[in-house]
């Protein structure tokens, strides 16, 4: 089978590497890709976010299954473009990935679906948002509908501030059209998790609850990252609620896209808030997590081109998908200056020393090879996963492989996983 993974972080290297081991898989290409990428197949310069050019090269390269990594392109339609050449896509189509590509109309579909999240109201009168603001009083949360990279969301302890928010995005547009649409919604509090599942339109089978880690420092102090760290499985939520957890957050979703013709096919993934009166679910992502990815695939027994091309062909089968008891950890080492400036270009070197632990593996995603050379090209750059019999024992092979390598300012949290260990510790 010829598949065409499209990205280009941590999260489709650990996508490629997988796909390789599926022995049903001949070729395969990563549109971009990355240094690591390169190692598993062909990587090929188009942009993720080309859907005409990803369709022109899937058909004329005879491709027969497309395997989104991030949102982007779904929610431009590669799902859609690949369904008009007759090519099967893991990850839903356009108005499915509406989920995540719009945080009003995936509270609309939960509010439909049943699903329990925080109350919200959806504006695009800026005056309107205020006067809502005014009348709910602080702690309010105040998102910009639309993608913004993980920075449209302002967490206000007062009204004052949930009001400079609104002016932000609305008046001053910091997010472009991003923000003609702002949700204000209900405060929350309690740990976060994910939960994830394969869906096949109709059927669902869960993936491990993890945690990641999005702030850049111990603590979770700092600025938002992309994720610096993730652990799975998650004790704050056990495996024997992964039923009960789907039935509530993912089957109502599913049915519902369903009714409206969009079933969905792909990882659906609920971001949740565990609080007093029970798990809400804060976001949904119609994509993989990255870092989540990393450790989730670690743990994955199964052949993953097959599970993934069932889920794009509505043929998913609980038996295709076994886990390891073993836990991972995945650390990520990033450029020092990293959510802000950082450099790029310095050399890395000990990742064939770290992974040579057979249970380490050194998921590329800031990379790029020069000349004999591999280099930073990004942030992020390396995400470090090692399995353990236990959450202790991973995080401590983690850090083991992290200490053998080597790249000027790298820089890593040291708590990832510390939550599971102190739930444990209760
Ligand atoms: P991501 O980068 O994960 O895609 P996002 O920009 O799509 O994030 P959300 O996941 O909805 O936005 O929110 C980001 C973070 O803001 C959450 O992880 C959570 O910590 C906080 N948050 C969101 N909604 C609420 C809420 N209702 N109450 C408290 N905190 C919230």
């Amino acid at each position: 089978m010829r598949v065409l993974l499209v990205g280009s972080g941590g999260r489709e290297h650990a996508l490629a590497v997988k796909l390789r081991q599926s022995p049903g898989v001949t070729e395969l290409f990563i549109a971009p890709g990355n240094g690591g990428t390169a190692e598993m197949g062909q990587n090929v310069p188009l942009a993720d976010s080309d859907v005409a050019g990803l369709a022109a090269f899937a058909r004329e390269t005879g491709v027969e299954l497309v395997v989104a990594g991030p949102e982007l392109p779904l929610t431009l339609g590669l799902s859609d473009a690949m369904a008009e050449a007759g090519i099967p896509c893991f990850g839903p189509d356009r108005f499915a990935a509406g989920l995540e590509g719009s945080k009003a109309f995936a509270k609309e579909i939960m509010r439909e679906a049943g699903v329990p999240t925080a109350d919200f109201r959806a504006f695009t009168d800026p005056a309107a948002a205020c006067a809502y603001i005014e009348a709910k009083g602080a702690p309010l949360v105040v998102k910009a509908d639309g993608l913004a990279a993980g920075k449209g969301v302002v967490v206000a302890g007062t009204v004052e501030e949930a009001k400079a928010a609104v002016a932000d995005m609305m008046v001053k547009k910091i997010f472009g059209p991003a923000g003609e649409t702002v949700i204000v919604e209900e405060a929350l509090s309690g740990e976060e998790a994910s939960f994830l599942a394969f869906c096949d339109g109709e059927r669902c089978v869960p993936l491990s609850a993890c945690q990641d880690h999005k702030a850049a420092f111990d603590g979770d102090t700092g600025p938002n990252t992309g994720g610096m760290g993730a652990y799975c499985p998650a004790p704050i939520l056990p495996e024997s609620e992964y039923g009960r957890m789907a039935d509530r957050v993912i089957v109502p979703i599913m049915r519902t896209l369903a009714a409206k013709g969009h079933p969905f096919r792909g990882v659906l993934y609920a971001g949740l808030m565990m609080t007093d009166k029970g798990p809400m679910v804060l976001e949904y992502n119609v994509r993989f997590g990255d870092p989540e990815c990393q450790p989730l695939l670690m743990r994955l027994r199964g052949d993953l081109a097959e599970i993934l091309l069932a889920c794009a062909t509505g043929s998913l089968n609980e038996a295709m998908v076994g886990w390891s008891r073993q836990s991972a950890v995945c650390v990520v080492m990033a450029a020092s200056g990293y959510p802000g400036n950082y450099p790029k270009g310095m050399e890395i070197t000990g990742i064939e020393a770290a992974q040579a632990d057979p249970e380490v593996t050194v998921f590329q995603a800031g990379t790029r090879r020069d000349g004999e050379r591999l280099v930073t090209s990004g942030g992020r750059v390396l995400g470090v996963t090692a399995l353990g019999a236990d959450l202790a024992r991973a995080k401590a092979r983690a850090y083991a492989a992290v200490a053998k390598i080597h790249f000027d300012n790298a820089v890593c949290r040291s708590d990832i996983g510390d939550k599971g260990l102190r739930r444990e510790a209760k």
